[in-house]
């Protein structure tokens, strides 16, 4: 089915990133509640055009550890994009581990487990499709009511990618160091975005800068990622299997730490993969649902 503009309903805002705005909506034709990103984009219709055709492609992804897409059009005089994606109920892993923090909680490790086994599971998928997400971190980690981990705002659209760096301003915390180095995106980059993602979500607070180092700017920030010793996950509650996993995501050479394929693999997610967990009734907890 084709997404119109006019079809859409706005409910409420979800959320501000760096380049677009993120709201609920009802697409009336179906009754089927999305959400709707808009991002302003770039003016050459030749441009627009060749965006709107890289995207149409993410309408055939379809896995159960990716957020389903279902179109994108132009409006406000084709000076905006807009996205049409599945709504996720419980919203992302950052405003659910702000959420825990507000609750006096913190998440445990089984969910990290899932988690881990999820994004590495995405992005395997995403990879078969020749696809690397380049953007992985906590608010494009979505989690929905039944309780399923789905990675959403993947860099499908090579255009979109060039049309929104020309803006961005956002934050470069979870780029590896072969990025920050110049080597070319490789799906390996994404295993260590996971590996500060595990560390931010389970410790309620960005894995870098450190805590007790506020004041980096972007040039020690980076010197950071590339030189200085990486960040470990913490805590007492954390097992051997977990620490090592993480440790093994954020392994620098980009030629020893290994895919989401090799990943899965690993003792950690072996450790929780079969183990029954009841995803649905967490986020119920954490949000107060009835
Ligand atoms: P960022 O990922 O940098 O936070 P975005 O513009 O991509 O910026 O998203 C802003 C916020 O909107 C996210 O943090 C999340 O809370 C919310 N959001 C985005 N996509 C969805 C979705 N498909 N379902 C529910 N909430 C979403
Ligand atoms: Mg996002």
């Amino acid at each position: 089915m084709e997404m119109k503009p006019e079809d859409l309903d706005v409910i409420k805002l979800l959320g501000e990133g760096a380049a677009g705005t993120v709201r609920k909506v009802l697409h009336k034709p179906t009754r089927l509640i999305m959400a709707k990103k808009t991002i302003g984009t770039d003016p050459n219709p030749k441009i627009q055009r060749q965006i709107l055709r890289e995207l149409s492609f993410q309408k055939t992804c379809n896995s159960p550890y990716i957020v389903s897409f279902y179109g994108a059009f132009l409006e406000d005089g084709d000076t905006t994009l807009s996205l049409c994606m599945e709504y996720c109920e419980a919203g992302s892993l950052e405003d659910i581990y702000k959420r825990a923090r507000d609750l006096g909680g913190i998440i445990g490790e089984p969910v990290l487990g899932r988690i881990a086994e999820s994004v590495c599971k995405g992005l395997v998928y995403l990879h078969q499709q020749r696809v690397i997400h380049r953007d992985i971190k906590p608010s494009n980690i979505l989690v929905t009511r039944k309780g399923e981990i789905k990675l959403c705002d993947f860099g499908v659209s090579g255009e979109l990618i060039n049309s929104i760096a020309k803006t961005f301003t956002g934050t470069k915390y979870y780029m590896a160091p072969e990025r920050i180095q110049g080597a070319p995106y490789a799906v390996q980059s994404d295993i260590w975005s996971l590996g500060l993602t595990l560390i931010e979500v389970s410790q309620n607070h960005p894995a870098l800068p450190p805590p007790g180092q506020p004041q980096l700017s972007i040039i020690e920030l980076l010197d950071l990622i590339v030189r200085q010793p990486v960040p470990v996950i913490q805590g007492s509650h954390i097992s051997k299997e977990c620490r090592n996993f993480v440790a093994v995501c954020l392994i620098k050479n980009p030629r020893d730490r290994p895919g989401p394929g090799r990943m899965l693999e690993h003792p950690f997610i072996r450790k929780w993969e079969d183990v029954p967990m009841d995803v649905a009734g967490w986020v119920k907890d954490v949000w107060n649902w009835k």
